[in-house]
């Protein structure tokens, strides 16, 4: 389904020009096909000061020791998570039309943009992606797992990387929307597991993806079956984050 709305976009595209997805504005001929250089300028950034942990960003310089509210209670299984974009804005727009909106073909601009950010460039060079699976049933009615799209883009653009789709959702989980941190690793701590016959090499670093960092717990929980399956070295990114 994913591949039939990629072809009827590119259809419709030689009958209506192109708007970028940001300014809402006709494209011209570039690289990319759905956001212009205003637009690309207009999405906001994840920049340092950031997050160790998390990724998130601290606005402003700020003295002496810094905690961050996201990821306090965390305690997560991966290492370090690296966003490159702030989840508000136009990014916000971006990721509801790619996931609600049946519009996948825009997570490959995100991607690209997402690409020359050097902190994200530098995080993910010569790692194992590992997209966050999707339940089945989801999987099927909304036609693509836009983790997994983003993940193959990136090993197209990232030196070294691959991507490897080692783990499963096994149980559905209500939305994490409107749930708070407690309510949202409770909902997806038991619904991964590895996929039956694969397993981990010990010497790889793996990086556990997604569309959306907001609590960690999704990323928290991936991570923690990957180490249970014997990785050593796990971290974690998103395109966004908030
Ligand atoms: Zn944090």
């Amino acid at each position: 389904m994913g591949l039939l709305d990629d072809l009827d976009r590119g259809l419709l595209d030689l009958v209506f020009p192109r708007d970028c997805a940001v300014t809402q504005l006709p494209m011209d001929d570039g690289e990319l096909l759905h956001l212009s250089p205003a637009g690309c300028a207009a999405l906001p950034r994840i920049l340092d000061p950031r997050c160790l942990t998390c990724g998130h960003p601290f606005d402003g310089w700020l003295e002496g020791e810094r905690s961050c509210p996201h990821c306090m209670e965390l305690h997560p299984a991966f290492n370090r998570a690296v966003c490159p974009f702030q989840a508000k804005g136009p990014v916000r727009r971006i990721l509801h039309r790619i996931k609600y909106e049946r519009a996948p073909y825009l997570a490959d601009d995100l991607v690209a943009v997402a690409a020359q950010d050097e902190p994200f460039r530098r995080h993910l060079a010569g790692s194992i992606l590992v997209p966050v699976p999707l339940h089945a049933d989801k999987a099927w009615s909304r036609g693509y797992n836009q983790s997994e799209r983003l993940a193959e883009r990136l090993t197209h653009l990232i030196p070294g990387c691959t991507v490897s789709l080692l783990i499963e959702k096994h149980k559905p989980t209500e939305s994490q929307t409107r749930l708070d941190r407690t309510r949202r690793l409770r909902n997806v701590g038991k619904a991964f597991r590895m996929k039956a016959g694969l397993s981990v090499d010990p010497d790889q670093r793996y990086v556990v993806i997604d569309d959306v960092l907001t609590t960690g717990a999704t990323l928290h929980a991936c991570a923690q079956v990957l180490r249970a399956a014997g990785a050593t070295a796990v971290d974690a990114a998103a395109l966004a984050h908030g």
